[in-house]
């Protein structure tokens, strides 16, 4: 690794990224990002559980009855890694960066990039807010930058 090349703090995530499906529970998942400008996760209707990724039941209560309900967008960093090698040319130029899995204040974990921190400055239980990556009018993809 080039210590010149871990200074990626700028707010803009790659323009190129890949951008998810819109089929099914996953595709509401981005739409309601997109459409809300708030990130929203599945909340059973019956228990109040939240859920993530989503799924039709909830699996405290085995309830079909949920709907989407907005977070605070804020949490804490459970995991992530590093990529200093791109298998796809398109983020070659935005290396190295690195994937969180962030434990959100409601509960679940949710994946996202790192913006306004070099990876190397990472640690557990670092405080974190949403930042959404509005694409279209179905599909926002969500960021974490430190609080
Ligand atoms: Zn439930």
């Amino acid at each position: 690794m080039t210590a010149g090349r871990e200074t990626r703090s700028d707010t803009t995530p790659p323009a190129d990224r890949i951008l998810p499906g819109g089929d099914g529970l996953g595709g509401e998942f981005y739409a309601q990002a997109a459409q809300t400008g708030v990130l929203h996760l599945q909340r059973c209707d019956d228990c109040a559980t939240w859920r993530h990724p989503p799924r039709v039941l909830c699996a405290a209560c085995g309830s079909s009855r949920w709907s989407w309900q907005p977070t605070a967008g804020r949490g804490r960093v459970f995991t992530w890694t590093i990529t200093h090698r791109a298998t796809d040319p398109a983020f070659s130029e935005h290396l190295p960066y690195a994937i969180l899995v962030v434990e959100l204040d409601e509960g679940p974990r949710v994946v996202g990039n790192l913006l306004n921190l070099v990876p190397s400055e990472l640690r557990l239980d670092l405080p974190v807010r949403v930042v959404l990556d509005h694409r279209s009018d179905t599909v926002a993809l969500v960021d974490f930058a430190p609080e």
